[in-house]
């Protein structure tokens, strides 16, 4: 088998995801054989450093033996049970844990099997449990340039244009309210503000507001300071509003702290959490929420006021296993406090781009670092220019148009990490003048 023939193989039969399949006429599929660590390995033996974690969902590499030995394990005795009526041990030991994990205050685990289908898991959640309290309040407000994921659902809360504007009449009604244009105390106080002035107009018929807490991904690696966070929770308190927390990006050490809303210090109605969730093994997403929410469920059986909300494979155990040996390495690795080593590394790495001039901004927010480029047209294409670039130097970026970032799995070396530098920077190079 050679790469060839199943890139051929490929176009013959698959629809790829993000993808104008027309561009993949002059483009070629890259096909992987195997994944060790952070490379990924074609069929020919060329290695590729995957510095953005396969989608941001890799946390330590690809088939890592720790995690592999925990999923065949569980293989061998439970692959998957129904959730509804039974339980297993890995569900209720991965709960136990996140519980514990999480803001205090957060006692209760939903499952669903992806991003998209936890957030409208809380968004019918929270919707409903307003309901339960005789409250009619139908509007969500997310940020401006938010991204929550792409059922109808979420990409009705979302705020970016290239994925939302051609399903607007499809879509379930929200308001967005400005991000932060910064990471600076006063863009957050003046993004609260903001917030605070839409409160006070149709605070009475908003359910929820949703956040990304810290890191705004898919809208461009926008960054905002934590008093956004805490502000906004105040408000949203006074408001009777539920403050619903994102981090199915920013969750499991993705911005210097296990969760991002760590670093405001607030407990949110509904923390989200998917991708790192299980190392970036096997798709699971879970739905936090506080013993109020349950408890405006809780009550004799009535149709109207359950949440009957399921997916099959809610709860997978082999899922489940991968999660619990991630919080494993988590544990044992004291994973949190030796990512602050690789955090200064990237701080220190970032200054290289300073001197562009295209360069419009470079920030960082923990093990996230974004480079945005200026002076581009959409139509010149820019971040596919970037990450062709970067492939011929053995690393898999995959800028935002033109924003370029990087989010390698934690197990990178430093010297990894300065061969996924200088490739960006070699890329920038041949472009800017
Ligand atoms: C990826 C992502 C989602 C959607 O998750 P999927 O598993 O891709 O459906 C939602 N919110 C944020 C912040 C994300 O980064």
């Amino acid at each position: 088998m050679n790469n060839r023939e199943i890139s051929s193989r490929d176009l013959n039969v698959l629809w790829h995801p993000c993808t104008q399949m027309k561009d993949h006429e002059t483009i070629p599929i890259v096909p992987i054989a195997k994944g060790d660590g952070v490379y990924l390995e074609d069929f020919e033996g060329n290695r590729t450093i995957d510095a953005i974690s396969s989608w941001w969902v890799n946390l330590f590499g690809h088939c890592n033996p720790y995690i592999n030995a925990k999923v065949i394990e569980q293989l061998s005795t439970l692959e998957h049970v129904i959730l509804a009526g039974f339980t297993h041990e890995g569900i209720v030991r991965l709960s136990e844990r996140l519980v514990k994990l999480s803001p205090e205050g957060l006692t209760r685990c939903f499952y669903a099997d992806n991003g998209s289908s936890a957030i409208e898991v809380a968004l019918k959640m929270s919707y409903h449990s307003h309901k339960n309290k005789a409250q009619e309040r139908g509007l969500f407000v997310s940020l401006s340039e938010s991204y929550h994921g792409e059922t109808l659902g979420a990409l009705s809360v979302g705020d970016v244009a290239l994925y939302k504007e051609t399903y607007e009449p499809l879509l379930i009604q929200s308001l967005q309210t400005p991000s932060p244009k910064n990471q600076s105390i006063e863009a957050a106080q003046e993004a609260a503000k903001s917030f605070e002035k839409l409160l006070q107009e149709r605070g009475h018929e908003i359910a929820a507001l949703i956040v990304e807490p810290l890191v705004q991904g898919a809208g461009g690696m926008k960054m905002y300071h934590p008093i956004f966070l805490s502000e906004t929770k105040r408000l949203c308190e006074r408001y009777g509003v539920h403050f619903i927390a994102d981090e199915i990006l920013v969750g499991f050490g993705r911005t210097g702290s296990m969760f991002a809303c760590e670093q405001a210090d607030i407990t949110p109605d509904f923390l989200i959490l998917s991708k790192g969730l299980t190392g970036g093994y096997l798709p699971l997403s879970v739905v936090l929420t506080t013993e109020a929410v349950y408890g405006s469920f809780y009550c004799d059986y009535n149709p109207s006021r359950s949440f009957l909300h399921s997916h099959s494979y809610t709860g997978n155990a082999l899922a489940c296993a991968a999660a619990n040996a991630t919080l494993d390495i988590f544990e044992s690795d004291d994973v949190i406090k030796n990512n602050r080593v690789t955090m200064d590394l990237i701080a220190q790495e970032l200054k290289r781009f300073e001197k562009f001039l295209k360069v419009k901004e470079v920030r960082q927010c923990g093990m996230i670092a974004a480079i945005e480029l200026e002076g581009f047209e959409p139509s010149e294409r820019i971040g596919l220019k970037i990450h062709q670039h970067c492939m011929k130097n053995g690393v898999l970026i995959r800028p935002l148009g033109s924003v370029i970032y990087v989010m390698t799995p934690y197990v990178i070396t430093h010297d990894e990490l300065k061969t996924v530098f200088s490739a960006i920077e070699k890329a920038i190079e041949s472009i800017d003048i």
